[in-house]
């Protein structure tokens, strides 16, 4: 049986973050990704937003590791090339109700330390994006758009040139603890390992439950909030990326561009009760009407007709519909009993911005 010093499960841009991190601190690193690629789930299925860090109530991990990360995330793009733009956004309320709200994610940024997000008057953001209807605004200059394959490709590489080795088909299937290693099933083949890293996206908790004596009352439940993406057929009317006020369980339905300068829309939120990657990342084409009418209200100048159905993504969530949105919960050998272990559980938005605050934080866990 082949011994590791470190096995990283997933090659999601948080699994790929984590697998450098360790590799560039001198560890021997496998990861194990399910799929026959790199970043098919959640990591190629967002917005692909640099977030600033906004909207996290202050002293919560996602905020910290957000704003951390965003700094951090835009120094790396430079530095390797990875495609990138500080494009900036606008959240914009279109109703007099909605002004308070924006009043409150404004304290909520500069709770965090984001002191660069300001009101602007409404007729100066319409003026910015003449397309856009607001009666007022909020202007986050230093949120960006970034090319998330790029950045994974780039993560891979700083990886493998620093020892580690990607093995893809290799789904984990078990795991059981033996004197000090955890001996894994992944694929047909067996690996004994000291160091575990359970990255495994929304499947975080299903993985914590394939290793046997794992104690169940600390693996989060899995809940899958589908967010769908409507494209726009023509060229954007909008430079920057515009936000409507918070929605429960997302963001809202927003103008998304990619670097290419097309834009989409989304993600709503839908709750499933259960999740099959062959058939539940379709976009139902139903749906249409609702975002529609949710666009129109920022842009009422939506032709009918703009829209066609794009892709979904599954929030990794361990918070139900009816609940608060719950922290990122890095978890380590402190807080599950288990050595050598840590599971990241709950990494929905912004943990592609966050991905290497994260990585530091799982890497720093293994050490204690
Ligand atoms: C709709 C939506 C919009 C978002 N927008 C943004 C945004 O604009 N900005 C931002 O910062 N964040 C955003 N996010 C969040 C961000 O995309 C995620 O936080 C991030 O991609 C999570 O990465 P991950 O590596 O943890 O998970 P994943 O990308 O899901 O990777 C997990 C990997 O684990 C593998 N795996 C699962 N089970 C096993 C197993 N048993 N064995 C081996 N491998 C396994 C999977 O195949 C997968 O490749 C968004 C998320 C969603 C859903």
């Amino acid at each position: 049986m082949d011994k590791v010093e470190c096995v990283v499960i997933g090659a999601g841009v948080v699994g790929l973050a984590v697998a450098r991190a360790l590799a560039q601190a001198g560890r021997e690193v496998v990861i194990l990704e399910a799929e026959d690629a790199i970043g098919t789930h959640t990591s190629s299925r967002n917005s692909e937003v640099i977030h600033a860090g906004i909207y996290y109530p202050k002293g919560s991990l996602k905020a910290r590791a957000c704003v951390e990360g965003r700094r951090r995330l835009y120094e790396y793009c430079e530095t390797h090339g990875v495609p990138f733009r500080h494009c900036g956004k606008l959240i914009v309320a279109t109703s007099i109700s909605q002004k308070e709200e924006l009043l409150s994610i404004k304290a909520k940024a500069h709770g965090n330390g984001v002191t660069d997000v300001v009101e602007i008057p409404a007729a100066e953001a319409m003026r910015m994006e003449p397309a856009l209807h607001c009666v007022a605004a909020l202007h986050s200059p230093s949120t960006g758009i970034i090319d998330s394959h790029a950045l994974m490709l780039a993560y891979l590489a700083d990886a493998e040139a620093a020892g580690a080795m990607l093995a893809l088909k290799s789904p984990l299937k078990a795991c059981r603890f033996s004197s000090k290693d955890f001996v894994l099933q992944a694929g047909d083949t067996e690996i004994k390992t000291e160091l575990l890293i359970n990255s495994a996206g929304f499947r975080a908790p299903s993985v914590a439950r394939l290793m046997a004596g794992f104690p169940a009352a600390k693996i989060p439940p899995e809940y899958y909030a589908k967010g769908n993406y409507y494209s726009l057929t023509s060229r954007p009317p909008f430079s920057r990326l515009v936000y409507p006020v918070p929605e429960p369980g997302g963001l809202g339905v927003h103008v998304t561009l990619d670097l290419a300068g097309q834009a989409r829309f989304g993600p709503d939120v839908e709750w499933l009760e259960r999740f099959d990657p062959r058939t539940d990342y379709a976009v139902d084409p139903k749906r249409s009407e609702r975002f529609y009418a949710a666009i129109r209200h920022y842009w009422p100048g939506l032709p009918d007709g703009a829209l066609a159905p794009g892709y979904a993504g599954i929030r990794p969530k361990t918070s139900g519909p009816k609940e608060p949105a719950a922290d990122f919960l890095i978890q380590g050998p402190a807080e599950h009993g288990v050595p050598g272990l840590v599971n990241l559980f709950g990494i929905e938005s912004p943990g592609l911005t966050a991905s290497l605050a994260l990585a530091d934080d799982a890497v720093k866990l293994l050490q204690t």
